[in-house]
């Protein structure tokens, strides 16, 4: 059975949610991006082995985590108490804040949530950017439930911005960063969340979250954190 730890060899099944760059995403059908250099070579350091990666939406990941169809979440992840409850994370990887993007060239500039009275708002199933949409704009009255429109991929939730079906879009710093510099989009405003992310793994594999969090930290030792830092975030 694939994704079983214990079985014959030690091979870990990755699963990711593509459409999320630069950590992952597809180019021509390939998977690629930080969190899959990453992993790939976080593992390399360990005596384990990386199976094929799966595919899934975002809030696919954690089912598919507890019903053992995949060993390790590389996803850009954000480590959170709510999420602790059902999956481990090993140590931090990444540092990220949530941003706000609006259309790029529009009337429509934003300086905080308030100013998105009664605007439809836009963010992916399942993320911290949904959380940030219920408790800043929802739950303050700022927007109806009916104004939020929760997308599978945050692709079309940026494509539904861009068609102006939505006026914005709730998501990771980084990944609006690189939204704004391929789409026709822009970031309004940040609001400093403080999330760390973390490669998820089911609560009773401790060898494995001990041996991930060792290659993590050789990895970070060597030249290879760099390297693969700059290949997704440099110039
Ligand atoms: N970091 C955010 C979260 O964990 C978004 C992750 C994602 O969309 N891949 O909810």
């Amino acid at each position: 059975l694939a994704g079983c730890l214990g079985d014959d060899d030690d091979v870990i099944v990755p699963g990711t949610a593509s459409g999320f760059p630069p950590f992952e995403f597809r180019e021509d059908g390939e998977l690629m991006g930080f969190d899959i250099d990453l992993l790939e070579a976080v593992v390399a350091e360990t005596e384990y082995e990386l199976g094929e990666w799966e595919d899934f939406d975002f809030d696919g990941l954690i089912p598919a985590l507890t019903g053992d169809r995949i060993d390790v979440i590389a996803a850009a992840m954000t480590i959170s108490p709510d999420r602790q409850e059902t999956i481990a994370f090993t140590d931090p990887y990444w540092e990220s804040d949530q941003a706000v993007l609006v259309r790029e060239d529009d009337g429509f500039q934003p300086a905080s949530w308030t100013d998105f009275e009664g605007r439809p708002v836009g963010a992916q199933s399942g993320t911290t950017g949904a959380e940030q949409v219920q408790t800043n704009l929802i739950d303050t009255g700022v927007i109806d439930e009916d104004d939020y429109s929760s997308y599978d991929n945050y692709v079309f939730a940026v494509e539904d911005l861009e068609n102006g079906n939505i006026d914005g879009v709730v998501i990771d710093l980084p990944v609006a960063e690189t939204f704004a510099a391929q789409r026709d989009v822009a970031i309004a405003f940040v609001e400093e969340t403080g999330e760390e992310y973390g490669f998820g793994l089911r609560q009773d594999e401790s060898e494995l979250q001990t041996a991930l969090n060792d290659g993590l930290a050789a990895v970070r030792d060597g030249d290879e954190y760099a390297e693969i830092t700059d290949r997704w975030f440099g110039q």
